[in-house]
């Protein structure tokens, strides 16, 4: 006999109801998660953009590009503002499609 650790009961989807092991209650199938995942980064692929246009924007009208390093230093908050803007926006989306 399993012990009561090993033993996984057979839970239903939240979404699609289908019967799968090894997921919590209230929780999502491996398929129903996988394209909640997928719309989430499909959204937060354009706030991102969004946001880094907002970004490149500002910099070109607010930062004197007569100092040396002025050029890298907005593209590298350009490049921040993308990749920090489309961690964070895939999370909420995925919390927020579940
Ligand atoms: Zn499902």
């Amino acid at each position: 006999m399993p012990s009561p650790a090993a033993w996984q009961p057979e839970v239903p989807c939240a979404r699609c109801g289908t019967h799968v092991t090894g997921i919590g209650w209230g929780e999502l199938c491996p398929a129903c998660r996988g394209k909640v995942v997928a719309r989430a980064r499909r959204v937060s692929r354009w706030i991102a953009l969004g946001a880094t246009v907002l970004t490149a924007l500002y910099i070109w009208w607010r930062m004197p590009m007569n100092l040396p390093l002025s050029r890298f230093y907005g593209g590298i908050a350009v490049l921040a503002t993308y990749v920090i803007v489309r961690r964070i926006a895939t999370v909420v989306a995925t919390e927020y499609f579940k």
